[in-house]
């Protein structure tokens, strides 16, 4: 079998600088179109829903195999491979082509991790999303829109995508007896603006022509740009004719836990990991799977939040499988520290990076812990792009070519409070926490 693609979108031809190299950011890189950083080249797979254990098992050993052998889950589920070179990247793709990985190459459509699986929901947001690709692909819109749109379809379920933004969001609402798609623009769930609601049936019909809209503001137009400028106007305007009903009321959720036991629809258990700081080496992740096929189970998943999902474990062996992850260093705690630490590749790996971010970020989670500073995140950027975390988190520490810097309440983009070296950290971080009233640190 080979990797089941849909149509590669034109790749962004503007060459934006990182590092002193000419490197295209903003591209999501198929196996088809590798990316230059610091450490070779970079792959990015889409997976479409769940990969087979033993197809995953050997994705990990081509990693170690044609790249440095470290595979990376992202904040929005996607799967990395690093250090392949310009020879070891089309052996790596032609041999990740044969193990019959489904994965996206067009517009990212991301659905609820488990749709299709578990039995909550108010629609099959799986279907729907095949249902939308097939029309996208029939289509030649993705060559017309900036490689950063994305689309995200909520069934309706508890493992919501609140958390994820995207340019287009449809989640299925009940209304009396109706089952309605919600759509909005420009954001996640909290952020986004809402147009209305359209029936099922026309959800991919709204998609498409949003969609539209946005290709006609041009190659580079993102939903929340258009609506910080000029409002819904145009967005309203393009899918007024499906609409129906008022506008409902936001909902809140509770925020989607991946990490953990979910019931599937079949009976078997699902359990939900993370990756340290997003990332892995393919050794470990080998035993991971040693461990999920021990278990029962059939594949993987990999989930926004840099989370994995063994599927089809045996209930019974749902806990000797996350014991065993846990041995194996993986987060098996929705409580553990190291999740509200975020840290980009950093140096050596991005020639951008000033800072070795994925050094540092254990002992940084371990002195948060530590300071019970309560800090929400803490984000490690290795240079002032802030990839890994465009928005602000507690405190940002960023490489420049002065040392670390300390930004309160901000972004990688924002002045620092303070300039520190690496041995410095841990006490001007301490010196932050205890600050009475935080911003004091600011001008300490
Ligand atoms: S933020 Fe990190 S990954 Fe992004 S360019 Fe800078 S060092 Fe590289």
């Amino acid at each position: 079998m080979r990797v089941t693609c849909l149509p590669t979108p034109t790749p962004d031809p503007s060459p934006q600088g990182g590092g002193g190299q000419t490197l295209r950011r903003g591209v999501c890189p198929g196996l088809s179109a590798p990316l230059p950083t610091g450490d070779g080249l970079l792959v990015r797979i889409r997976p479409l829903g769940a990969i087979p254990l033993a197809a995953f098992d050997e994705l990990c050993a081509l990693a170690a195999k044609h790249g440095n052998g470290v595979l990376e889950i992202t904040a929005r589920g996607s799967i990395q491979v690093r250090g392949l070179s310009a020879a070891s990247a089309p052996r790596f793709a032609d041999e990740v082509a044969m193990l019959g990985i489904a994965a996206e190459d067009g517009v990212p459509i991301l659905i609820n991790p488990l749709a299709g699986l578990a039995a909550d929901g108010i629609i099959d947001a799986a279907a729907f999303a095949a249902e939308l690709r097939r029309v996208l692909a029939r289509r030649s819109l993705a060559a017309k829109l900036s490689p950063k749109i994305s689309v995200t379809i909520d069934g309706g379920g508890a493992l919501n995508l609140d958390a994820v933004a995207a340019d287009i969001r449809l989640r299925a609402r009940l209304s009396q007896s109706d089952a309605l798609l919600q759509v909005s623009v420009g954001g996640d769930a909290a952020s986004a603006v809402p147009l209305g609601n359209v029936a099922v049936g026309d959800g991919a019909a709204a998609t498409v022509r949003l969609l539209d809209a946005l290709a006609k503001c041009g190659r580079h137009a993102r939903a929340r740009d258009i609506v910080a400028a000029e409002g819904i106007a145009a967005f309203h305007a393009a899918i007024a004719g499906l609409l129906r009903g008022e506008i409902l009321p936001s909902v809140t959720s509770h925020p989607a836990e991946l990490i953990g036991t979910h019931r599937l629809r079949d009976g078997s258990s699902a359990c939900g990991i993370a990756l340290p700081f997003g990332h892995a080496d393919a050794s470990l992740l080998n035993c991971l799977i040693r461990s999920a096929e021990q278990a029962g189970g059939s594949g993987v998943i990999a989930a926004p939040g840099r989370t994995l999902l063994a599927i089809g474990l045996l209930p019974a062996a749902v806990s000797d499988f996350a014991a065993q992850a846990k041995q194996l260093g993986f987060i098996t705690r929705a409580d553990d520290p190291r999740r509200r630490v975020i840290a980009c590749a950093g140096a050596p790996f991005c020639a951008s990076g000033q800072m070795a971010t994925r050094a540092m970020a254990p002992r940084i989670a371990e002195i948060a812990a530590r300071l019970h500073a309560g800090f929400t995140t803490i984000h490690l950027s290795g240079c002032a792009k802030g990839c890994a975390h465009p928005q602000k988190a507690a405190l940002t520490i960023v490489g420049s070519p002065a040392g670390c810097g300390l930004v309160a309440d901000g972004s990688a983009q924002d002045a620092p409070f303070a300039v520190v070296t690496t041995d410095g950290l841990p006490a001007a971080i301490a010196k932050y926490a205890r600050a009475p009233k935080r911003r004091e640190a600011r001008h300490g």
